[in-house]
């Protein structure tokens, strides 16, 4: 049995505990390794290293952190097939999709590489006689993050390229369900040339993460997961007085207006619903048809999904891998069970799917829910898997207003071809990532990514300048030299002249 360990100090490393989860491959169900879970010893150890680590990094100048960036870059793109096969493995996502969400982690890389641009402060001459002011972005010290399984390497590089980058280390705790891309990062990062200690991995759940929440030598948190444990996260972080960025689950919906391009919108959702299986946060698992839009939207997304090619992520000819575990399988099937229970009509049914050679692996068919309605616990809960439901609401106020009241606002589309429609949607809703006839509204490397309502606790985003100002303090001098001191002293609130 393959056995994962940690990451510290520029090696691989056993720690000290005895307690393993176990690593699936969830296109035949078996599992494939065991992944040693951190205790709280292990975790302050690693940050006793990575605070060491800090004292030497953070004085480096910002241009040589750069090339490091630059080289790390170069060794992602020469060990790619590597990595996508280790995210297939583990996640069971096809690899064609697992490549994309490494071409988007890369890209924060990339953004990594300007870090000398993007830190450099603000200078006014003269803000009084003889006085000039001046600002500076400093490095935090230790920074942490705290993963998902559905991106075992994108989310990671939403946090850590740039967080190195501003000059911190940094320590990961990815997800315990597919934690070998992130290890195989650690190393690529080092044979970049990044010096031990600065970018460390620590595998493990609760324990290891309530031991971060604990640590106070840790200043910074960032957290992607589902909402119950990022609120836990926020309110933890915030009462040890971390800075914390905590983003959560979402619902997100696609808005199919009358005059729309149908056939672009169907096909957005098809990739936007069962890519991933669901499994992603900017899915669009619902589908708000306006006017009289429903029967004909509904009786091409059956066509479609009925047609789904569905397999191991490593055939080419998959649309549509796996779910995660044995557990998650159930946990969206018994969501189909209650849709069904709540008298929403299951216009496709995935639930007993079975693949010839693949009978353990954690399959299930693309599902699809009409008249589902926002009473229905499937239209308020996130499912996490290949279900997308189809609401009707007979005007665009009904549905901005539906999705407005969502508990969740992380992502949102609207297909149209009337332009003031689009832009009144941009202005009034309450999503934090919106798509006008794009089905997934991701923003790249250099802009931001965040959700709204409880899709993010905190107040910055990932990446981009957001990511920047999270992962650095602001420091505003104002300097005088001897010529232009005055010679008095003043008891009074000083004011420039
Ligand atoms: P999860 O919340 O179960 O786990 C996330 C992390 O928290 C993991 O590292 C896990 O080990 C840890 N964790 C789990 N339970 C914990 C507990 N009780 N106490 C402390 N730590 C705990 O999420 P998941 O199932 O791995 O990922 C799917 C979720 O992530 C979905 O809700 C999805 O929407 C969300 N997600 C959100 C975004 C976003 O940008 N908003 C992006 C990706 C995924």
């Amino acid at each position: 049995m393959n056995i994962i360990k940690h990451f510290v100090g520029g090696k691989v490393i056993d720690g000290t505990s005895r307690r393993k989860g176990q690593v699936f491959n969830p296109a035949t169900g078996e599992q494939e390794s065991e992944v040693i879970l951190a205790t709280k010893s292990d975790l302050d150890k690693t940050v006793e290293i990575a605070k060491k680590a800090f004292d030497t990094w953070s004085l480096k100048p910002a241009l040589q952190r750069a090339r490091i960036m630059f080289k790390f870059k170069e060794l992602i793109e020469k060990n790619f097939d590597e990595l996508t096969k280790l995210i297939v493995s583990e996640h069971g996502k096809v690899y064609e999709d697992a490549k994309g969400s490494l071409i988007r982690g890369l890209e924060v890389v990339e953004f990594a590489c300007g870090i000398p641009h993007v830190l450099k402060g603000e200078f006014s001459e003269n803000v009084g006689t003889n006085v000039d002011s001046y600002s500076m972005r400093q490095p935090l010290g230790v920074a942490a993050g705290i993963t998902p399984f559905n991106f075992p390497a994108m989310v990671p590089m939403w946090m850590f390229p740039l967080a190195i980058a501003c000059g911190n280390t940094f320590i990961l705790k990815p997800s315990e369900k597919d934690p070998s891309c992130p290890m195989r990062l650690a190393e690529l990062l080092h044979e970049a040339g990044l010096p031990a200690g600065v970018f460390n991995v620590v595998n493990g759940d609760k324990e290891v993460v309530d031991a971060i929440l604990s640590n106070n030598d840790i200043k910074a948190l960032s957290f992607v997961g589902s909402t119950p444990i990022a609120k836990y996260i926020y309110e933890n972080a915030a009462k040890n007085e971390k800075r914390v960025q905590a983003l959560g689950g979402a619902k997100n919906h696609l808005v199919v207006m009358p005059d729309c391009d149908l056939e672009g919108a169907v096909n957005g959702l098809m990739g936007a619903a069962y890519g991933s299986a669901g499994e992603r946060c900017m899915a669009q698992s619902v589908a708000v048809a306006v006017g009289d839009i429903g029967d004909e939207l509904v009786s091409r997304l059956v066509k479609k999904a009925e047609a789904l090619k569905i397999g191991p992520g490593m055939d080419k000819s998959s649309e549509m891998g796996p779910l995660v575990t044995k557990q998650h399988l159930e946990k969206v099937k018994g969501y189909v069970d209650l849709g069904v229970k709540e008298g929403a009509k299951l216009a496709l049914d995935g639930r007993d799917l079975k693949l010839q050679g693949y009978e353990n692996g954690f399959y299930i068919g693309g599902c699809l829910f009409d008249h589902v309605t926002t009473d229905m616990r499937i239209y308020k809960e996130e499912i996490f898997g290949p279900v997308l439901s189809v609401v009707r609401v007979k005007t665009f106020e009904e549905a901005t207003k539906m999705i407005n009241e969502h508990e969740y606002g992380n992502g949102v589309s609207i297909y149209t071809r009337d332009g003031d429609a689009g832009r009144t949607f941009a202005s009034k809703i309450q999503v934090g990532m919106v798509g006008i006839n794009v089905p997934i509204p991701v923003p790249m490397a250099f802009h931001s990514f965040g959700g709204w309502k409880r899709s993010l606790f905190g107040d910055s985003g990932m990446h981009g300048m957001e990511g920047v100002k999270f992962y650095t303090k602001l420091k505003t001098i104002t300097s005088r030299w001897p010529s232009g001191i005055r010679s008095n002293p003043e008891f009074i609130m000083p004011t420039m002249e």
